[in-house]
């Protein structure tokens, strides 16, 4: 099955409806998405309730205080601001998979890949869509997934409904349902398709990125990681 297994909605900072979101799923012949909204599994369950022919993987894409991690699989949310070890616990709690996001590149609000090799994850995503040099980190990312001995995912991190299914993880599952998507992706059934979204997106979420009202919120978190999170 042909799964986008990182998209956004405007539940979270996408400029897309859930609904323009599974249109765009359905036009690229996916068999199913998964919704990875920031903190927030709201878009996940206006897609469950709405999607009809499409496989919806319910989730979030948390913000922990070491860095973000993509919950798959999880209905109930998980608040930021987590020891990353606690959010890992609390997705598979819910039966979900943690999955460490676009690993190497930089800028992001990504896991220290020390912190990658103590925490229990389920798979890598190799593959972003809307990263800047996407090939170049990519190698790194699968240098690094191999290296885990973690299976290999490909998302989008569409923000836009126009990059969904960009990349993509085929998933060679023999069974119907969720649990046995999630089983299939740990056990490593995977395989990944990869396009770079067009520069036009890239440089929207660029502009997004460079907002005065994200940039407080972006200095705090590249502070944090230099420093550490006050205790307080
Ligand atoms: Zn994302």
């Amino acid at each position: 099955m042909k799964f986008d297994l990182h998209v956004h909605t405007n539940w979270s900072d996408s400029r897309s409806s859930v609904q323009q979101v599974l249109e765009a799923a359905s036009r690229k012949a996916l068999d199913g998405l998964a919704i990875t909204d920031h903190n927030t599994v709201g878009g996940a369950q206006e897609a469950l309730r709405s999607a009809q022919r499409l496989f919806v993987i319910p989730g979030e894409e948390v913000e922990t205080r070491q860095g973000e991690i993509l919950a798959l699989g999880v209905e109930e949310p998980l608040p930021p601001g987590l020891e990353a070890r606690e959010a890992v616990d609390g997705i598979h709690g819910q039966g979900g998979l943690a999955v460490a996001p676009h690993p190497t590149v930089p800028l992001l609000n990504t896991l220290p890949i020390s912190l990658l090799r103590s925490l229990p994850l389920d798979a890598v995503e190799v593959f972003s869509s809307i990263t800047p040099l996407a090939w170049r980190y990519a190698r790194r990312n699968m240098r690094l997934a191999e290296d885990l001995g973690l299976p290999m995912v490909a998302g989008s991190d569409s923000h836009h409904h126009g990059t969904v299914g960009d990349a993509y993880t085929l998933i060679d599952v023999d069974a119907q349902g969720l649990d046995a998507v999630l089983g299939a992706i740990k056990a490593g059934k995977t395989k990944i398709g990869c396009a770079s979204s067009k520069w036009t997106y890239k440089l929207h979420m660029l502009l997004g990125f460079l907002e005065p009202s994200a940039a407080p919120r972006r200095a705090r978190n590249a502070f944090f990681r230099l420093y550490g999170r006050p205790t307080w």
